[in-house]
């Protein structure tokens, strides 16, 4: 009441109150309830097509006659769209004893002329002239919506009225309160719209959050869509006029439709990113597109022809919930898993946007539930979508963490197989590296072994006799040689045969190795039917008594042989020794042995010679 500052008149005419009261029994207010009284029904309504009506034309008898009873009964009286002003006549009775303060509250913040006119107790009309077109400070009770403190003396009557004009749906939500209860219910209003708020400004700010640390467009559009609904909503509930813009006529006209326009085109973008429709629903997908242009159109229209078009973008806004909520039930029963929580999103707003209706058709009973439906619609709705950013969020890394552990086994797979080939390169490298040894060794054997008798060869031979004759050389050690051929050979081949042969040569090589097998010692085939052997540190001595053993070996053999005397196989023996002098060569060794064994053969064979070294 303090703050009454709104334009008071004194208009200087008498209330006719038998001429104001003639239509009907006057509203007893001394029991308006806990929860306000509805004043829908109690209204009397005159549509001034002119919008020209003054007070004093509406108390003409002429037009108060014109006053039709309300044909409303829910919470509220509806006009939509209209370019009339509506006068709404009220008639209050206090018929108790005492007097009574009650407040008429409008919860309906875009209404741009609301003038109240009310009776003093000279019964002279003084007019309260608020409503969005007026300023903020001239309310005469300090509050979103536009409440209107009434004074009613004992036993009194009194006619009320109202005269409202807007270029926005024309809507009059009013009740009756007694100030305890308004403030009651003031407050938990407050309190609901604090904990809406606070909440879509949470979601905002965090999903703003995770655009600028994802950089996914989806959560730019998400954003957009819930600053702009609760922009819409702040505009709706008059929070934003009070709290936000202040005093901006112009903004609260367009400041719910524009809003939502936006809001529909970043909710439509939103929707086919995070539902993929272009993919999933090709041909929704063209519809959506199509609204985001239509709905990007919506804002000048709705700018520069508001009252003309609003009608039309409440039918296009439907459109445009109707295509979404299409889209999720479609997307639903193509499984993609995000479309469950638009699915849901969209039930919820459209169940809450019934139950508000039914509420407002007095259908269903004012609650926290059904007065602020749209609001907790609203809350959830953003929630479920935020759900399904996330789920999406959660999806996309899902698949990308699926994706690079793929990458990772594929990779892993060519390690190993890589691995796999490279070891079983190495185990046929290995073997046949093995295949090669053994190869190698077999050839190092064939090039120093005779392949007929199995004892070293020539070639062994020489090098072993240079190398014991270094070694003897060095040590000033005698070293023994002995030239050995088997007698009559010649004849042994020619009477037993070639093969009897080969068979003989291998028993004498047995007999030699046998017998010559000193550590050192070295048996060879020289050539042909021609043996030697290598006796280290042995003089000549030592080296016919070797020599003897031999050749007795041989002849125990008892090889027959019938072209020799002896009637077996008998060798001759040449032997020789010295301890080498650095002046001398191996042949002189071997040229020695060799005289010796001519010797042998010369003095009848079957017998063991020694030769001098020539010096
Ligand atoms: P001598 O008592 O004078 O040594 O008489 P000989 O018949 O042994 O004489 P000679 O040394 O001239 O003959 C060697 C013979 O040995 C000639 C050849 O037929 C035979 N002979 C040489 N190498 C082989 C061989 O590998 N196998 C066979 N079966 N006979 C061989
Ligand atoms: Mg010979
Ligand atoms: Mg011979």
């Amino acid at each position: 009441m303090n703050r009454l500052r709104g334009f008071a008149l004194a208009l200087g005419l008498f209330l006719s109150a038998a001429g104001a009261s003639a239509a009907g029994p006057a509203l007893d207010v001394s029991q308006p309830g806990s929860d306000g009284l509805s004043l829908t029904s109690h209204f009397e309504v005159l549509e001034d097509s002119s919008g020209a009506l003054k007070l004093a034309e509406v108390l003409s008898p002429r037009q108060a006659g014109l006053f039709k009873p309300s044909t409303g009964n829910g919470q509220a009286l509806g006009f939509s769209y209209t370019k009339s002003a509506v006068w709404l006549r009220l008639q209050l009775a206090n018929p108790g004893d005492q007097a009574l303060e009650r407040l008429i509250e409008i919860s309906y913040p875009l209404l741009a002329e609301v003038d109240v006119y009310l009776p003093d107790p000279a019964g002279l009309y003084r007019v309260t002239e608020t409503g969005f077109a007026r300023p903020f400070a001239a309310r005469p009770h300090p509050s979103r919506f536009y409440v209107i403190p009434l004074a009613l003396p004992a036993k009194s009557e009194q006619t009320v009225y109202l005269r409202l004009k807007t270029p926005n749906s024309l809507n009059v939500p009013a009740r009756l309160w007694s100030p305890e209860a308004h403030a009651r219910h003031e407050r938990a209003g407050y309190v609901t719209q604090g904990i809406y708020f606070g909440l879509v400004l949470a979601i905002t700010l965090y999903n703003l959050m995770l655009f600028l640390a994802l950089r996914d467009l989806s959560f730019l559009l998400y954003v957009a869509f819930a600053a702009s609904v609760a922009t819409a909503l702040a505009t709706f509930t008059g929070l934003g006029a009070e709290y936000l813009w202040g005093d901006l006529p112009a903004w609260t006209v367009v400041g719910v439709n524009v809003p939502s326009s936006i809001a529909a085109v970043a909710l439509l973008l939103f929707t086919r990113r995070v539902l993929d429709t272009s993919l999933l629903l090709p041909r929704l997908d063209k519809a959506l597109r199509l609204m985001v242009v239509v709905n990007l159109l919506c804002v000048p229209m709705l700018v520069f022809f508001f009252q003309r078009f609003a009608p039309l973008f409440v039918v296009l806004n439907s459109l445009t919930a109707l295509l979404l909520l299409l889209v999720g039930v479609m997307g639903a029963i193509k499984r993609h898993r995000s479309a469950y929580y638009f699915v849901a999103a969209f039930v919820v707003i459209l169940l809450a946007v019934v139950l508000t209706h039914l509420r407002n058709l007095g259908l269903l009973p004012t609650n926290v539930l059904t007065s602020e439906g749209t609001q907790f619609g609203s809350a959830i709705e953003m929630l479920l979508l935020s759900f399904a950013l996330a789920d999406r969020y959660n999806t996309l890394r899902r698949e990308k963490a699926r994706a690079q552990r793929e990458a990772l086994r594929v990779q892993g797979e060519l390690v190993n197989e890589l691995r796999a080939s490279e070891q079983s390169l190495e185990s046929r490298v290995a073997a046949r590296t093995a295949e090669l040894e053994l190869l190698n060794r077999k050839l190092a054997a064939m090039s120093t072994t005779d392949g007929l008798t199995g004892i070293a060869n020539r070639r062994q031979f020489d090098t072993q006799l240079l190398s014991e004759w270094t070694r003897a050389l060095r040590l000033h050690q005698p070293l023994a040689l002995a030239l050995i051929d088997v007698d009559f050979f010649k004849k042994f081949n020619d009477r037993y045969g070639h093969q009897a042969g080969d068979d003989c040569l291998r028993r004498v090589a047995h007999a030699l190795a046998s017998t010559v097998c000193r550590e050192g010692d070295l048996v060879a085939r020289y050539g042909g039917e021609e043996f030697v052997f290598i006796a280290p540190a042995s003089d000549t001595a030592a080296a016919l008594q070797l020599a003897r053993r031999v050749s007795a070996a041989v002849r125990e053999l008892a090889i027959p042989h019938a072209d020799s005397p002896s009637g077996v196989l008998t060798l001759s023996i040449g032997v020789a020794s010295c301890v080498p002098h650095p002046d001398q060569q191996t042949h002189s060794l071997l040229a020695a042995a060799d005289r010796a064994l001519y010797r042998a053969k010369e003095q009848g064979r079957d017998q063991v010679q020694s030769g001098e070294v020539e010096p």
